[in-house]
């Protein structure tokens, strides 16, 4: 008769597995943290990270390296060297959970099997029979230990102190390029977005409707575009005072995003006037994305004083030779109709007077 659960004997220190699995580092909730902030887990290989697995294994004359990312349940395999396919294993069968609990060194285990730790450790008794383990601990700007640059032989052995340093410094090359990732992905977003707003600015936008202006030219479909401009602004500036108006710019560019469609771009063209690319979109169909974007405008509740906006509307099939900003002319020359026709208003591109 098989024991129920609860007569099952208690093994508090091998986890099912049989491997002896490391102490959680103190700071580790600020680590994980750390870890997620670059993005990196489950992302796929690249070249860089390859390279400094491949450096690592012809240095140690190694034939398993690898850059591994501690996780809380897992270590992760940003690249790999020797084990095929795998990507990952439980973090308590990880020689490199114990590699973090000392960020400063590089962490060497000589013979696996003459280590209690590692000695019963499936990866040990099984594939893919490590019995030698160095990992330098790859260590963050912010002193968190995320994971390591790591060699693995199949036989007892130990690194010589060249083998060492030089694996401790593509570990911080490993960092580096974590870094020079995470910045690059900072500034392309601080380069896209507009600070106040959060919406698109001009530069995305710019970039934005060129893509769709090609893509639209090879469809053959038809692309539309809204110039939305706050009625009045100026006189609400003077009135209530420019951190009022900021808070109103932020309110107006949410109630405008609300009744669009996710795949709708709505970007900051420049002061009180934003900008929609409706791909897919012919004149009709744009003309009620506009109204639907008025109504929103008019009909929200305003902290300080209703808020309404006027909208230039245009729609166009591209061609791969034709310029982009003649729509924006287009849209721009009906929004000064709608200006002029008293505001709060959509008016619909027809043809040049
Ligand atoms: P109209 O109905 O003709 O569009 O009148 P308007 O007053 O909105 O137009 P005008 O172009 O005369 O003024 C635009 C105002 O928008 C002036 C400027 O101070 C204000 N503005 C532009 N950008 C910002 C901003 O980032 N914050 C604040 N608070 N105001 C801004
Ligand atoms: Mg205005
Ligand atoms: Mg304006």
């Amino acid at each position: 008769m098989p024991s129920s659960p609860s007569e099952l004997p208690e093994e508090p220190d091998r986890g099912t597995s049989g491997a002896v699995p490391a102490a959680l580092p103190q700071n580790e909730f600020a680590r994980l943290d750390s870890l997620r902030r670059y993005g990196i887990l489950d992302t796929p290989p690249e070249q860089a990270f390859d390279d400094i697995a491949m450096i690592a294994s012809a240095l140690c004359d190694a034939p398993i390296a690898m850059v591994t990312l501690v996780d809380a349940e897992r270590q992760w395999f940003k690249a790999n060297r020797g084990l095929g396919d795998l990507r990952e294993t439980p973090r308590e069968l990880a020689f490199c959970s114990h590699a973090i609990l000392e960020p400063d060194r590089v962490f060497e285990v000589n013979d696996a099997l003459n280590d209690p730790r590692f000695a019963t450790n499936p990866l040990v008794l099984g594939a893919p029979g490590i019995r030698f383990y160095a990992g330098a601990p790859l260590v963050a700007p912010d002193g968190m230990p995320l994971g390591t640059v790591c060699v693995v032989d199949r036989r007892p052995r130990q690194l010589c102190e060249r083998e060492r340093q030089g694996l401790a410094s593509l570990a911080r090359q490993a960092v580096a390029q974590l870094e020079l990732r995470h910045i690059v992905a900072d500034l392309t977003v601080q380069s896209t977005t507009d600070v106040l707003t959060g919406a698109w600015n001009r530069r995305a936008f710019d970039h934005r409707l060129r893509q769709e202006w090609n893509r639209h030219a090879r469809a053959e479909a038809s692309v539309g575009l809204l110039m939305v401009d706050v009625d009045r602004f100026k006189a609400f500036n003077d009135q209530h005072g420019h951190q009022a108006g900021d808070q109103a710019l932020i309110e107006v560019v949410r109630r405008a995003q609300a009744p669009l469609r996710a795949i709708d771009f709505l970007a900051r063209f420049g002061g009180e006037e934003l900008v929609v690319i409706l791909p897919n979109t012919p004149l009709v169909g744009a003309a009620e994305a506009a109204e639907r974007v008025r109504q929103a405008v008019e009909r929200a509740t305003w902290s300080v004083q209703p808020l309404t906006v006027s909208i230039g509307v245009a729609a166009d099939e591209p061609r791969l030779d034709s310029d982009p900003r003649a729509l924006i002319a287009r849209a721009d020359r009906a929004l000064y109709e709608a200006k002029a026709r008293g505001r709060n208003r959509v008016c619909v591109f027809e043809r040049w007077t």
